[in-house]
């Protein structure tokens, strides 16, 4: 890598919701990028905002210093290091000393394994999953957790912060998805307990305001709560008060719930509470959920009660 960042070329694979947007402030901040994604509107769409594309993922990588990935799972992010199908591994493809930055959410294992195999093969590596939705990355401030050794880490902050408002340096290889996934549980979790409480509060005769107003400023009070409130009224810009439209979708919620179990299994962690939500969330998603706000749920919790 250069000294100065913004002259190196990123190779940034996996222009969806996310990635896309994320790809287009790098450019808008003077950085060279060659992207790659599968699906070919996605490759129109970066054209359009003066975003260099190509055929491969191999041929973004060679000749750039960092390779951004944003992709759907775990195995894809693998895959494309190894190679799969035919396509060369990322990892035999790039220059010596490569920093491969992947901001997809993966298991905390698997990003350990990316880390590894990219060390094995000369190259650095950094997870830095993000929060903050497809508005995050639009508005540029989006938060960053990430797993690295220190010295990548400064790497890669300046380049973070072009598409981020916070970057937390949380740790070693992984670290960044362990701090998200650890997150993610507590806000799935407190979701329905906010919701159960909720429903309680209407069966007891409670209105919504009344619940809120006491909870929101007693031990009650969280994120689920006071920002995404699931019941339309007390915080107006809540997805409840827009039908539940995403936010964060049913779907998203239910695969880093996932990604938390696997955590929680791996690590031998009774997360009884962490498991539920799983299973919950998954149901959710299954059954009409998948593109609606995860603090849909209450609809979920109040149709069963009413039976
Ligand atoms: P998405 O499905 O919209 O985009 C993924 C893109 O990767 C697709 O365009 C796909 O064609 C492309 N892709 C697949 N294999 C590829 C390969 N080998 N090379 C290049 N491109 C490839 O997903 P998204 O919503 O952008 O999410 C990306 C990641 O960010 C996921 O891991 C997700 O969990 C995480 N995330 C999403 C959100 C959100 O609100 N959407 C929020 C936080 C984190």
């Amino acid at each position: 890598m250069s000294e100065n960042a913004a002259s190196d070329t990123i190779a940034f694979l996996g222009l969806g919701h996310m990635g896309g947007p994320m790809a287009v402030n790098l450019v808008k901040a003077g950085h060279q990028v060659v992207a790659y994604d599968p699906v070919t509107a996605a490759l129109e769409a970066a054209r359009e905002h003066g975003i260099a594309t190509v055929d491969s993922a191999s041929e973004a990588v060679v000749g750039a210093s960092v390779v951004l990935t944003m992709l759907p799972s775990g195995k894809h992010v693998l895959d494309a290091y190894r190679g799969v199908d035919g396509a060369p591994g990322l990892l035999s493809v790039a220059a010596p000393d490569t920093l491969f930055l992947d901001c997809s959410t993966i298991n905390v294992d698997e990003a350990r394994e990316a880390a590894a195999i990219a060390l094995d093969a000369g190259h650095r590596s950094v997870d830095a999953p993000v929060s903050g939705g497809v508005v995050g990355a639009e508005a540029g401030t989006l938060t960053f957790m990430v797993g690295a050794l220190p010295e990548d880490f400064e790497t890669v902050k300046p380049i973070l912060e072009l598409m981020g408002r916070r970057i937390v340096h949380c740790g070693d290889h992984g670290a960044g998805q362990a701090a998200k996934v650890c997150n993610n549980m507590i806000l799935g979790v407190s979701m329905i307990a906010v919701s159960e409480a909720f429903v309680l509060g209407e069966k007891l005769g409670l209105t919504h305001q009344a619940l809120f107003d006491v909870a929101s400023n007693a031990s009650g009070q969280c994120w689920a709560l006071t920002t995404n409130c699931p019941v339309p009224g007390p915080v107006p810009t809540s997805p409840a008060n827009r039908d539940y439209q995403p936010g964060f979708a049913g779907a998203l919620m239910a695969k880093d719930l996932r990604l938390a179990v696997n955590a929680l299994e791996s690590t031998g962690v009774d997360g009884q509470m962490g498991h539920l939500a799983s299973k919950i969330y998954d149901a959710f998603a299954a059954e009409g959920g998948a593109g609606r706000d995860f603090s849909g749920i209450i609809t979920d919790i109040r149709d069963k009660a009413a039976k």
